[in-house]
């Protein structure tokens, strides 16, 4: 049984009035200011396997994994020493090296439409990159993106992007200009008349739809059966390319991302993938990769251009390559069981005290919604109870779990999630549902 934390956590506190002085809203990322749940972020001093602990010495189970990357929990010990080994041969050549042939060889053979990768710092230059070539590639500008899938803050792919943007109700961001809003043709998720429609429309001006190859960043809605076909489908009759964003569910939903899951539709695959989080271990690294003939496109091979000082950085690519060789069969396995466990406590608790609610799920990728029936699109998503959400985080996180702070986002667990942390959260959920009933 474990007291409830007090509401206060004055060393957090105490840094975040400091940090407010030199950093915008004190906080180097705009969901990590508990924006939409109120109170003070716990700053935090170190982690190990499910487990964080912040300035106040208070530990929590920990739900948010970096917000993906964690998925073998924090300082896996093989990882450690992977990256301990690689700071010690030298921190950033700024010339290849043999690790970023090693992680880019590991990406292409599990992910079989991917022929070729280039690898990158974040997510955000992943997507970026990916548009820039598509609209290189195909000589278009415009480009269809879902309401409700975040790409990163990427100009064009700001709006309707879910997430932090919904978190903070920001309908789209001012300094994206309306010539780059313009190029942007947003639809809703799913509804694959409306993309009929757009391309019938515009369809010789579009170089790419992009979408998440399922969705987690409205929580967590799954592609509809058929609807990444259709998009395949669809872009393919109009030399449009496709583009599916694993950055969060790449090497997490399976071995292989969603793609692995869906498996290639039968109208084909996609063009282009991007990926992130959890190929970096934790570390600064991301990529983007697809079609042999449209990477060719790329400098120095082709005219299309994209660098990065760090790209491939050796720590970097040496955290992601022994994070992806530890992804092994039972790491899944354990993932599943942990979503399992946490999904049925959820449904127990919530419905034996009233509190409506909808899961949705894919692999081992689930969210809890404040609302209930199928939640298809981000209309749907934004129906939620976001002040009793507010009160469920607050009520988890004095019971020692810290949840993402925002009812748009996945609760990651990782394989470091033991029966003990996986007991922690059942009972906590017990306890905060009594709490908000
Ligand atoms: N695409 C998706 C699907 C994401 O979930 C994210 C990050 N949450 C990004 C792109 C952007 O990645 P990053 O934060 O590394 O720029």
């Amino acid at each position: 049984e474990h007291t409830p934390y007090p509401d206060g956590a004055r060393a957090s506190e105490a840094l975040l009035t400091r940090a407010r002085k030199v950093v915008p809203g004190g906080v180097n990322s705009p969901v990590r200011a508990f924006g939409s749940v109120g109170g003070t972020p716990r700053f935090m001093t170190r982690a190990r396997g499910a487990w964080l602990e912040d300035a106040d010495g208070r530990s929590y189970v920990d739900l948010v994994g970096s917000w993906g990357p964690m998925i073998l929990g924090h300082t896996h010990p093989q990882v450690l020493q992977a990256v301990t080994e690689a700071a010690a041969e030298g921190f950033s050549f700024g010339m290849p090296t043999e690790r970023e042939v090693l992680l880019a060889e590991e990406i292409v053979r599990r992910v079989e439409p991917v022929e070729r990768v280039r690898l990158v710092s974040s997510g955000t230059e992943a997507t970026m990159s990916a548009i820039r070539l598509a609209r290189g590639f195909t000589g278009r500008s415009a480009v269809v993106k879902f309401a409700g899938c975040y790409h990163g803050h990427v100009d064009a792919l700001l709006a309707s992007a879910g997430s932090g943007v919904a978190t903070f109700g920001l309908p789209d961001s001012p300094g994206v200009p309306a010539s780059a809003a313009a190029e942007t043709i947003v639809l809703p998720y799913n509804d694959l008349g409306a993309v009929e429609r757009a391309f019938a429309e515009r369809g010789s001006e579009i170089a790419a739809v992009i979408t998440e190859a399922a969705p987690g960043n409205m929580g967590v809605v799954p592609p509809a059966p058929g609807f990444t076909e259709g998009l395949r489908r669809i872009t393919a009759q109009h030399g449009a390319l496709l583009v599916s964003d694993e950055v969060m569910t790449g090497f997490r939903a399976s071995a292989a991302g969603w793609l692995g899951l869906e498996g290639v539709p039968a109208s084909g695959a996609p063009d282009l993938f991007t990926f992130g989080k959890v190929m970096g271990g934790g570390f600064p690294a991301a990529a983007f990769g697809g079609r042999a003939e449209v990477m060719a496109m790329l400098a120095p091979e082709g005219p299309v251009y994209q660098a990065g000082t760090l790209s491939g950085n050796p720590v970097a690519a040496a955290a992601g390559l022994a994070t992806l060789q530890a992804c092994t069969p039972e790491v899944y396995a354990r993932l599943d069981e942990v979503a399992d466990a946490l999904t049925a406590a959820v449904t127990d608790s919530f419905g034996r005290h009233g509190v409506p609610h909808r899961i949705q799920r894919v692999g081992s990728m689930f969210s809890v919604f404040f609302r209930e029936g199928e939640v298809r699109d981000y209309d749907d998503a934004r129906a939620q109870d976001t002040e009793r959400f507010g009160r469920f985080f607050h009520a988890m996180l004095r019971r020692g779990v810290h949840l993402p702070p925002s009812c748009y986002e996945v609760w990651f667990v990782s394989a470091a999630h033991d029966d003990e942390a996986v007991q922690t959260v059942v009972s906590a959920i017990e306890e905060s549902a009594a709490e908000i009933a």
